[in-house]
């Protein structure tokens, strides 16, 4: 599995949930925050993937988040 997969199966598993790059490297043990800013950026512009400011699921902050919708 490469890393923008697992990003992508945490993001569809927690669905319609969302969730902010700290939290995704924080649940996948990434090392960099930068790691998960950057994946998240790829899958924004896949289809179903929503990447706006708004309240991560997970931390509680308002943020730059992801959804899969
Ligand atoms: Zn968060």
């Amino acid at each position: 599995m490469t890393v923008l997969e697992d990003v992508s199966d945490l993001i569809k598993r927690i669905a319609p949930a969302a969730i902010c790059d700290d939290c995704i490297a924080d649940r996948l043990g990434l090392s960099v925050r930068q790691h998960a800013n950057h994946k998240t950026r790829e899958l924004s512009a896949t289809k179903g993937f929503n990447r706006n400011k708004d309240i991560c699921s997970v931390c509680s902050k308002e943020k730059l988040v992801i959804q899969f919708a």
